[in-house]
């Protein structure tokens, strides 16, 4: 058999591949996976993939038996490493002037965590921040693919977000949380955002992102000046 690229199957084929061979009811985890499937960085990414075509895989978020690293294949889904078509609603990833308006719109930060694009992960240093489009509903609860569904998200949250959908908080739960957030300004803060239907930026924020822009020279000066202050402004 050649081992051109062009031959070799898709990641999220060899992903299926490797999970169907776990079997179902047997668990695995994380380093296997990317042991069995040498090169694929997406690994998760393909795992939600599979998740959206029927697959039925448990991490500990959902049982609570289960280790951080380790995962259980429950049922196999669409069976894509032997053929069978993907379901229709399964869609690529949004790309195009789409994407573009969608990150436009997002101020190219992760609607979830806050993160900009090239900034490092918190507490991650060195691991810069990859944006992609997600869906807020997935298409496999009836999402769409409209704009107003979409929204900027990290690799990191896109990831984690996609765990929480499969068992959504309750309405009544996120109210309680909501009226729990620290002080009127931050309960402000929240609506405003809801309102606005994304994450907003506040001054502080806003002004910290320009300023993650400017060159490293440039960002060590202001940051020497406004360092000079908060120090006389102290005394
Ligand atoms: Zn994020």
């Amino acid at each position: 058999m050649t081992q051109t690229p062009q031959l070799r199957p898709s990641s999220g084929i060899r992903v299926a591949e490797f999970i169907a061979n776990v079997g179902e009811g047997n668990k695995f985890s994380k380093i296997e996976l990317f042991d069995a499937v040498p090169g694929v960085s997406q690994a998760d990414r393909r795992m939600r993939d599979l998740r959206e075509m029927g697959w039925v895989i448990d991490n500990y978020k959902m049982n609570p038996t289960l280790k951080p690293d380790e995962y259980l294949l429950k049922k196999i889904g669409t069976r894509i490493h032997e053929g069978q078509p993907r379901p229709k609603s399964v869609r690529r990833s949004v790309t195009g002037p789409k994407r573009r308006r969608i990150l436009e719109r997002d101020g190219h930060t992760c609607q979830v965590c806050g993160v900009r694009a090239g900034m490092d992960y918190p507490g991650e240093p060195g691991r810069k921040a990859v944006l992609t489009i997600g869906h807020i509903i997935p298409n496999s609860r009836g999402g769409s693919d409209d704009e107003s569904n979409l929204r900027a998200e990290c690799t990191r949250c896109g990831d984690q977000a996609r765990d929480i959908t499969m068992d959504p908080p309750s309405a009544a739960s996120i109210f309680t949380r909501a009226q729990h957030v620290g002080g009127l300004k931050e309960k402000k803060r929240l609506y405003g955002w809801m309102a606005a239907g994304h994450r907003t930026l506040d001054d502080t924020e806003a002004v910290f992102n320009d300023w993650a822009r400017l060159p490293r020279a440039q960002r060590l000066e202001v940051m020497n000046q406004l360092g000079q202050q908060v120090i006389t402004e102290m005394e």
